[in-house]
């Protein structure tokens, strides 16, 4: 094999790797927007199950205030009832009074669905609390991992782009061109086999002369159909 193939082969090897690594480094962002997305909406519920069970019990409160109002009203209306002696002023107060009832009974009738609902809203702001704490204790270490994750792939990254540059000093600047080219171009995958006279990046035949020139491992040759720079697999 040619020695600048074997060079190219190895360069090859760490900018696949460099590339894997890259794009894994930029798939972790999004990872960290969907966690903290699930974390958000998260709380988003558990706020949203709080403000319920708060707005229960300040109409539940209301409406103590409206039926303590009305037992009050109550107690005025009878009091006046002893004070009058009008037939028709006394029936006018009988019917307040019956009316401010009924209203009582109401109000009390929803104080008690208000209550059973406050029950159930406190069963599911304990749910919710439960659900979020768990929650943010997985994204808390999810995002740890994340970021331990990104410390070492920058530290993996770092290491294989200076070995590439030491790789590429030794390499003719008019090939290590066309290798870039190429490895950007033909998805990570410049330098290639032949086998079976076959080119193995875009697997198509080559001419029986352009074979034999491989085999010789004397110069360097491109794939007459993808150009990906060929070397003969012995
Ligand atoms: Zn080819």
């Amino acid at each position: 094999m040619l020695p600048s193939i074997e060079r190219l082969l190895i360069l090859q090897d760490r900018d696949q790797k460099i590339r894997i690594l890259r794009l894994e480094l930029k798939n972790l962002p999004a990872e960290r927007s969907s966690l903290d997305a699930n974390l958000a909406s998260g709380a988003y519920r558990l706020d949203a199950a709080r403000q319920k069970a708060r707005d229960v019990e300040l109409e539940k409160k209301k409406l103590e205030m409206e039926a303590q109002a009305r037992r009050d009203s109550i107690a005025k209306f009878k009091n006046q009832q002893f004070q009058t002696r009008k037939n028709e002023e006394f029936q006018a107060l009988t019917n307040e009074i019956k009316r401010f009832e009924a209203d009582i009974e109401k109000i009390e009738d929803r104080e008690i669905e208000l209550m059973e609902e406050a029950e159930r809203l406190k069963g599911s702001v304990g749910d919710a609390e439960k659900q979020h704490t768990a929650v943010k204790a997985h994204t808390d270490r999810q995002m740890s991992e994340i970021a331990a994750k990104i410390q070492a792939i920058e530290a993996q990254l770092a290491a294989l782009e200076a070995e590439r540059a030491t790789l590429s000093e030794g390499i003719d600047e008019d090939l290590l061109y066309q290798y870039n080219k190429l490895f950007s171009n033909k998805g990570g995958l410049a330098v290639v086999a032949l086998e079976h006279e076959t080119c193995m990046g875009c697997h198509m035949k080559l001419t029986t002369q352009t074979a034999v020139r491989v085999r010789g491992s004397k110069e360097i040759l491109n794939c007459e159909q993808c150009g990906r720079l060929l070397y003969y697999a012995e």
